[in-house]
This record gives C-alpha cells, structure tokens and sequence, in this order.
C-alpha cells in the first residue's frame, strides 16, 4: 500500500511516500520538507495565521515534488495520511483539506494521525526497528513525555513536563542569551565548543521520585548566570554546555527510571531534540549499560517531517482502519485516547 503523508500542524510542510510492501528504509519512497523558519523569525516565533498561509501556497507543489521524486502519478495512490492534531487550528485544517479533497478525488481511503505518534513511530522507519513493548521519550519542542508502549496505538503516559517541553527550554535559553530564533539547535552548537564543567545547572527533580519533568527552574538558573557574568562568547559557550549537560543528565536518569518501571530495555526516542547529539550518545550508552538499546530515528526524522505521518498513518490504513469524509482537526489530542493497531493480517 502507497500512502501519501502530509504534515501541517505547525510550520514545517512534510511531505512523504511509504511503501507498505517494501521494508525498512527503503519503505520511505521520497520526502519533502519546506521549514517556514525564515518566515516567523522576525516574530521571533510562530505567527499562527502566517503558517496557515504559508501551508497554503507551499503544499499542493510540495505534493507534486514528492510525487515526482517516487517516480509516481497521484494514480498509483493507495491511501493518504495526514495530522489531524495536536496543532494550530488554521495549519491543520490546510493539511487536512487537501488530504482530503485528494483522497475524494482518487477514490482511496484517508486517515487523520496524531502528531505526536508520528513522532514516536519514527524510530520505527529506520532499519532494524524495535518492536513494542517498549519505553518512548518524546521530547519536542510542545512536549516532554515518557510514554509505556505497550502494542503500536496503546500508549500510557509514565510522566510529562510540568512546565516548558525540552525543546522549548532550549529555544527559551538561546533567546535570553541572544541567539536568533529557534535557538535550540544553536544553543547545542555552541555547547559543542563550551568547557564541561564551567558552569554546573540542577538536574530538576531527580532528587525526589517520579517521572515528571520541570525545566522552567532551569531556564531561570540560566539567567541569572548569563546576567552575573561577562557575557562574552567563550562565556556563552560554556553556559550552553552546562544548560545541555543539566537537561541531558536529566533526561538520562528519567529514562532510565522509566524503563526499570516498565521492566524494559528498550528506549525509543523522538522529537526535535532527539536530534541533540549529546543526547543521543548518553541515552545509547545508557541502554547498552543496561544489555538493552536506544533507537533514534536520523536526525531529520526527529524534527517535524512528512515521513512519520505516512509511516503511522501507513500502518494503520493498512491495517483497514480510516476516518468517514469530514476534514478533522482536533488541536488538543490526548494520545492515551488512540486506538490499539490491530493488524488485518
Ligand atoms: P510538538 O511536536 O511538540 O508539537 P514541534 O513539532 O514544534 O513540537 P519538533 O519539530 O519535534 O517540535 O522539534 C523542534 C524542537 O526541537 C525545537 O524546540 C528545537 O529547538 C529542538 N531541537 C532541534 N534540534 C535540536 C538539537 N540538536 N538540540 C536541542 N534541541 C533541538
Ligand atoms: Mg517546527
Ligand atoms: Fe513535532
């Protein structure tokens, strides 16, 4: 089965095709992504009718782009994906407008994905996947979750932020300390080049039990060391490093208390900040500490894309499930409220 994936909830437009019949990477036939980024940064955030309109002029050749990179025709469409929420309200509805008009269109099925389970199967793209059951950190820039997978749609929370996402976080302290919008993934860089150890952050809440986060002290301990001191860009780099160590750290002993909750070693991670490379080195030392594994999708799969939706919507068309004719949009979307996959066959 060919399924068209389309993502629109927030200001990336993904595009992708997947390939039910084919496995493993090779399954992703082709993929576009057009990042507004450029486009909000002069806001210094999403300006959400802006996104919509963006979505709008960018979508439809997007489409044809993927369409022609697969070497295929809207024809030879068996299915269409696309994220149905949480998101903008105005950006969903534009994916899933056009979702839907292609599917009426083609006669084909179409099915509305939650984001944030796009993001989870991700890791399931790649190669050599892992199978559930298995322990998620999703970790973007709206959430910071640890998530019990027990089967693909079955998804029990285990512990969440209580304030800002990870990512959030990050792109918080790169603007408090100057850097341009979104910082996050500059702010890592700069880490690179800062001196371990020069500045020492908390880790929040790993003193006391439980699987919640809290970033947002963070962000305050930040600031109050970015004002005491000289400023200058060594100092910076420095400070970058200590914030990224505080919330790797933090993110490790919460992963690894989740999984020992679970009585699992399998650690599944995604979002934008499963890109961090230090992060992705601490999480897979820790699991292979443990005899078990870390699985990350590439890192431009961690970041909003069109592939994740296809592939989640992918299973589950495949699976003989779709949506009735409505264009649906839900920007709040409880994912412990989806419906276990139950293959077909
Ligand atoms: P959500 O999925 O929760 O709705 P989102 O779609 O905006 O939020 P993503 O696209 O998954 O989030 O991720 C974007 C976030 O990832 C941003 O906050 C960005 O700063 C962060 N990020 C991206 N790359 C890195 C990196 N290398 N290090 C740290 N953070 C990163
Ligand atoms: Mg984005
Ligand atoms: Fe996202």
């Amino acid at each position: 089965m060919r399924v068209l994936g389309i993502e629109t909830s927030c200001d990336e437009t993904g595009v992708a095709v997947y390939d039910t019949v084919l496995r493993g990477a090779a399954a992703l036939r082709a993929q576009a992504l057009y990042s507004q980024i450029a486009l909000h940064a002069e806001y210094g955030g999403v300006v959400p009718e802006l996104a919509s309109r963006d979505h709008v002029r960018k979508l439809v050749p997007l489409i044809r782009e993927t369409l022609a990179q697969a070497g295929m025709t809207p024809a030879d469409l068996d299915g269409v994906a696309y994220t149905a929420g949480p998101g903008l309200v105005g950006a969903l509805l534009v994916g899933a407008g056009v979702a839907r008009s292609l599917a009426w269109a083609l006669e084909i099925p179409a099915i509305g994905v939650h984001h944030m389970e796009g993001h989870l199967l991700a890791p399931l793209i790649e190669d050599d996947p892992p199978a559930p059951p298995f322990v998620a950190l999703l970790v973007s820039g709206g959430h910071t979750q640890l998530v019990a997978v027990e089967a693909i749609g079955s998804y029990r929370l285990l512990g969440e932020t209580l304030d800002d996402a990870a990512g959030e976080a990050f792109d918080k302290t790169a603007k408090m300390m100057g850097l341009p919008y979104p910082g996050g993934p500059q702010l890592a860089a700069l880490a690179e080049q800062g001196t371990p150890g020069a500045y020492r952050f908390s880790r929040p809440m790993t003193d006391r039990p439980g699987l919640d986060f809290s970033f947002s002290g963070l962000k305050t301990q930040v600031l109050l060391a970015w004002r005491d001191s000289d400023q200058s860009d060594a100092t910076r780099a420095d400070i970058a490093r200590g914030f990224e160590d505080a919330v790797v750290e933090t993110l490790a002993i919460k992963c690894a208390r989740a999984l020992d909750a679970a009585g699992s070693n399998t650690l599944v991670v995604a979002g934008g900040v499963g890109a961090n490379r230090r992060l992705r080195e601490r999480l897979t030392t820790m699991c292979a500490q443990r005899g078990g594994r870390a699985c990350f999708p590439r890192p431009a799969l961690c970041t909003d894309n069109g592939a994740m939706i296809a592939f989640a919507g992918a299973l589950r068309l495949d699976a003989g499930q779709h949506d009735d004719a409505s264009v649906r949009a839900v920007p709040r979307w409880d994912m412990a409220t989806l419906s276990p996959l139950v293959p077909a066959r």
